[in-house]
């Protein structure tokens, strides 16, 4: 049966890096939330148009407007296993997430906390914005709420997976094979 991974950590902790790489090598589907919820807004779809604002803030789209995104959820998890990118980012969608694998008689395996200072994500989103040119790198404002938005919910969402056991955190500025030999480790 296939594995339920989380990728956890500040923007661009590196959580998109790995979960590809994780994806890649255990055969799991990679769920990237924001980047599902930016294709929608590029789409121009009604629930693109109800999400823009609040992604280009930095702030979170509201779990009901979330839940759209998760539709296909429990069947991917079922065919191949998942290893999530941005979600759950808060206890609410961790509780949600468990009940909608507990449905199909799954359950997370790991979140993976991908720790990285303050300066480290300056740099890389500086970095990104040449790159992948993401309108909410490009502001700073925009940059540090995302930043609070980590902050207030990074420790009882981490405490959520601690108590079950499954709570992992590793240094995210190693480099990105150390990290990932780390990562397999902890999936087997
Ligand atoms: P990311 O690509 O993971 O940096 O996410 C970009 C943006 O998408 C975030 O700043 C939020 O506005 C929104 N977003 C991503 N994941 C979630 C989530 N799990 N819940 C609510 N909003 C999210």
């Amino acid at each position: 049966m296939g594995k339920i991974i989380i990728m956890y950590g500040l923007p661009a902790a590196g959580k998109t890096t790995q979960a590809r790489k994780i994806a890649d090598k255990y055969g799991l589907y990679h769920f990237a939330m924001g980047e599902k919820l930016r294709e929608q807004i590029a789409s121009g779809s009604e629930l693109g148009q109800k999400i823009k604002s609040t992604v280009d803030s930095g702030l979170l789209v509201s779990d009901e407007l979330i839940l759209e995104v998760l539709r296909d959820v429990k069947n991917q998890a079922v065919e191949t296993g998942i290893v999530f990118d941005g979600f759950p980012r808060i206890v609410d969608q961790a509780i949600l997430l468990d009940q909608m694998l507990d449905e199909v008689g799954l359950e997370v395996d790991a979140l993976c906390l991908l720790k990285v200072s303050s300066e480290a994500v300056e740099n890389r989103i500086n970095d990104r914005i040449a790159t992948e040119n993401r309108g909410d790198d490009k502001d700073k404002s925009v940059v540090e709420n995302r930043m609070n938005v980590f902050l207030k919910e990074s420790v009882p969402l981490s405490e959520h997976y601690r108590t079950k056991g499954k709570f992992y955190e590793l240094d995210g500025e190693e480099s990105i094979e150390e990290i990932f030999d780390k990562l397999c480790k902890i999936i087997g």
